[in-house]
């Protein structure tokens, strides 16, 4: 059996509710045994929670998750392994932070049209100064009362098609996975069902995804379903991709159970761990490399 391992988590960096101290400390208290940080479009949080898992004796792998365009689709893209200070990585976020600003200031004025006012320095209140998310917003309408959770502040403003969603000018997928692979990093593509793709259109973007060197792809995506697990160890199998598992833990209150409840690859998956450098210091499931 793989011991447990968490390969997509959020912390108060990009849209987590958890410093990266209580992060790690609930991934120890949930037996998590290996885990990487991957906020949005940022790794400010990387090194703090890299401390942490130090002092807690946890495995750590450097992350994020990359917000791409992939035709007319926005994608979610996580980076493993990658070197933080790399200069093209520091400078792809440093524009993909300026397009996430420019972009709140116009879902702002489309809040303010709907009649919720004030809510760009509502949200800057909420990250002081960190990554800007659509979740931020989606706070302040609940906290405004407009809005009863996450859920609805999503279906009826902020998701896409809902009157105050924004485009926005992401890096492409081919250009994103170029940078993660420049910071010697491996792209895995996010909880790959939440696009919801056609299966022809999901084939395509796998093999996209593995034409522009792609490595693998979550098998696990937080609370999967064991259909789901194998629907899509078979899709990793046929686009010889490798299986990732990521809870895509937000904070006890947003997803509850997402950690506590991750499973593990299903057998005959290949795993990602065997494609990350602190594979040679790791002996899961007996494998070395
Ligand atoms: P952003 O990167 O700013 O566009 O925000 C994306 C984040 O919003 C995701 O990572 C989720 O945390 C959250 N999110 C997206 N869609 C939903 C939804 N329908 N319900 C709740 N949260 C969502
Ligand atoms: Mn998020
Ligand atoms: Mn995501
Ligand atoms: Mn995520």
């Amino acid at each position: 059996m793989l011991d447990k391992i968490d390969l997509h988590t959020h912390s108060c960096y990009s849209d987590g509710y958890f410093t990266p101290q209580q992060l790690i400390e609930y991934a120890q208290k949930h037996n998590v045994k290996l885990l990487a940080l991957t906020d949005h479009d940022t790794v400010d949080g990387v090194a703090e929670c890299q401390h942490y898992a130090m002092l807690a004796g946890m495995h750590f792998v450097t992350g994020l998750e990359l917000s791409v365009n992939w035709r007319n689709h926005a994608l979610h893209i996580v980076a493993l392994d990658i070197d933080i200070e790399n200069v093209n990585l520091k400078d792809l976020l440093q524009q993909q932070q300026l397009m996430r600003t420019q972009r709140a200031h116009i879902i702002a004025k489309k809040l303010a049209k709907l009649g919720v006012e004030n809510a760009l320095s509502k949200a800057s209140k909420l990250t002081q100064g960190k990554v800007i998310a659509r979740p931020h917003f989606a706070q302040v309408l609940i906290d405004e009362g407009v809005c009863k959770d996450m859920k609805s502040a999503f279906q009826r403003y902020l998701r896409r098609g809902r009157p105050a969603y924004q485009a926005t000018n992401w890096v492409t997928l081919a250009d994103g996975i170029k940078v993660i692979q420049d910071a010697g990093g491996v792209a895995v593509l996010a909880h790959p069902l939440r696009y919801k793709l056609t299966r022809t259109k999901l084939s395509e973007l796998l093999t996209d995804f593995k034409d522009f060197g792609g490595t693998g792809m979550e098998v696990i995506a937080g609370l999967s379903s064991n259909d789901e697990i194998s629907h899509l160890s078979t899709l990793c199998q046929k686009f010889d991709l490798v299986a990732s598992v990521g809870s895509d833990f937000h904070g006890e209150k947003v997803t509850p159970h997402s950690m506590k409840q991750l499973k593990t690859l299903p057998n005959g998956c290949s795993s990602i761990v065997n494609k990350l450098s602190i594979s040679a210091l790791l002996n899961f499931d007996g494998e070395k490399r």
